[in-house]
């Protein structure tokens, strides 16, 4: 995320005034000059009417862009590089990627070919069979699709801790330029700042992970009501569709093939048998009814949008019902599906009311947890916390607990609580707890750890080992929410202080908590 405002700044946006305030203060990209070539429409759920996109081309890109792209070393493009390359990691998708338009445009630019790599490691924290299956599903869907869109996606799966670990050092070696994502989690980012360190080209990290560029929101936002007023004012601007097309030079089949690289044959792989064969863990199973990639994604937007968004602030509110939401969590955190295209969609097919509640989730309150991640380099300790929550564990950090359960009861859902073990069972089972039950299996964590720290540390742990959508900004606000983040403080009690409290033993009061812990009993 490009942070440093010292640059000669200049106005960005001549769309209007309020925006220009927003966005005028990151701006020093130079473009040159960036040819228009064959378009290639790509299809979107709802695709609005040509003459209504931006083109590759246009100002509205080119001041994205400025917002969105940050260089992450002072290399210089190498204009003797044959070919520029985008190293896929966090925003798995073709469509609506701010990183690949970037790469696109640049390749256009200095008359190179694109090489989209994609790497999966078997080492990464957590690695299993479920997170595994959503990637490498994933890349088949791309490898099928590529071909068709203009674009050469090569994806390399490095199944022992041993095997090839610098093929991305190696890809370097002779691009131009290297162009990877912005993602403040996941250890993407630093990541991307290893690789930046010791390769001989220039290298560009891009955000593409909220409808609003990351970088608009200059300082670490407190809560949802200081930054919804601020997404309100960009929103419909950020909406504004573009037009994608691909590179004007292929990849030449000498190339691909000189590239050396192990790449998997996509179109012939069998996901499971791959990830069967990789070292990592293999007791959290791939979760069957979670189709990986696009297709699924827009298959689930369609139905979300269908049947449950006319009624979504009510059934959004009751874990017996479980297509009360979109459950669209795993495809955004893995960047399968754009939240623009989500969110354009959701506004076309529902009523206003339902559509602003739903905004509130997927812009409100994703765009906060990823401005927290952003802004606050602490997001996964409790010095992530403010002062006031600080303050109050302090003074309670020693009450009595009414139970105390370590990790691996929380683990087995081993508590002495049905309603709470059944939130973990549909973790364990589904790779999700519905969006209620989650506020509480985590604030009754907090309760029933040894300490804050011992809490932290369990909620990330199970969150980010079985959730489908773990490791996300999310994750990290969703969890740290439970610890007071973005809250205010309440009415003081034991153990929490004056940490929002919710009691577990009303909730059966408040929803049909009965039918819930019975289907996850
Ligand atoms: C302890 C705890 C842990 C969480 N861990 C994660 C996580 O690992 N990954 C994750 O994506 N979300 C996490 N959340 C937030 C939220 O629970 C999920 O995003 C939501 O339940 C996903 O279901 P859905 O896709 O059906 O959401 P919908 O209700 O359909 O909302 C649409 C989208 O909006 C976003 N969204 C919805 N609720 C929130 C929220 N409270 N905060 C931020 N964004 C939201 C999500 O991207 C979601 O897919 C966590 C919340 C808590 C309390």
């Amino acid at each position: 995320m490009c942070t440093d405002t010292s640059h000669s700044h200049r106005k960005l946006f001549t769309k209007s005034d309020l925006v220009n305030q927003h966005l005028a203060h990151l701006s020093n990209l130079r473009w040159n000059s960036i040819r228009n070539s064959n378009i290639c429409t790509l299809q979107i759920l709802m695709v609005p009417s040509s003459a209504s996109m931006h083109t590759l081309d246009s100002t509205f890109v080119r001041d994205q862009l400025a917002l969105r792209a940050c260089p992450l070393n002072e290399v210089r493009l190498q204009p003797e590089g044959e070919y520029v390359l985008y190293w896929m990691q966090s925003t798995m998708r073709f469509e609506e990627n701010w990183a690949l338009r970037f790469a696109t445009l640049e390749a256009d630019r200095v008359g190179k070919p694109l090489v989209i790599y994609q790497g999966l490691n078997p080492h990464y924290e957590h690695a299993n069979d479920r997170t595994h299956t959503m990637i490498v599903g994933n890349a088949v869907e791309l490898g099928r699709r590529a071909d068709a869109l203009g674009y050469t996606y090569l994806f390399h799966l490095r199944t022992t801790v041993a095997g090839d670990n610098r093929v991305v050092d190696r890809l370097a070696t002779r691009a131009s330029l290297v162009v990877t994502d912005a993602f403040p989690t996941a250890g993407v980012d630093s990541r991307s700042a290893r690789v930046a360190a010791r390769i001989g080209c220039r290298m560009m990290a891009v955000d593409s992970h909220g409808v609003i560029a990351a970088a608009a929101f200059q300082k670490e936002e407190f809560a949802a009501r200081t930054i919804r007023p601020k997404i309100a004012k960009l929103r419909d601007f950020s909406l504004e569709p573009v037009r994608d097309q691909p590179p004007r030079l292929s990849v030449s089949n000498s190339l691909r093939a000189s590239l050396e690289l192990d790449a998997l044959v996509l179109d012939a792989l069998d996901v499971a048998a791959a990830v069967a064969s990789c070292e990592i863990d293999h007791t959290v199973a791939a979760v069957v009814d979670r189709a990986p990639g696009l297709t699924a994604a827009r298959a689930q937007l369609s139905a979300f949008c269908a049947d449950t968004l006319s009624d979504y602030s009510t059934r959004r509110n009751a874990p017996a019902d479980s297509a009360g939401s979109s459950r669209l969590s795993p495809y955004l955190h893995y960047g399968q599906i754009s939240a623009a295209e989500v969110a354009r969609t959701a506004r076309e097919t529902g009523a206003p009311a339902e559509v602003e509640k739903f905004f509130d989730e997927l812009l409100t309150w994703r765009e906060l947890s990823l401005n927290f991640c952003t802004r606050n380099r602490k997001f996964a300790t409790l010095d992530g916390l403010p002062n006031w929550v600080r303050a109050n564990m302090a003074r309670h950090a020693a009450d009595p607990r009414e139970h105390v359960y370590d990790l691996a009861t929380f683990e087995a859902a081993a508590t002495h609580h049905p309603l709470w073990n059944a939130a973990q069972r549909e973790l364990m089972a589904t790779g999700s707890i519905h969006n209620v039950m989650r506020m509480y299996w985590g604030k009754y964590i907090v309760l029933w750890s040894a300490s804050y720290e011992e809490a932290l540390r369990i909620m990330i742990t199970l969150n980010n080992k079985y959730a489908l959508d773990g490791r996300d900004p999310n994750s990290y606000g969703g969890i740290q929410w439970c610890l007071g983040k973005f809250d205010r403080p309440w009415q003081r009690r034991p153990v929490l202080g004056t940490i929002r409290y919710m009691s577990i033993d009303l909730a059966y009061k408040k929803f049909d908590a009965r039918t819930y812990e019975r289907r996850w009993s």
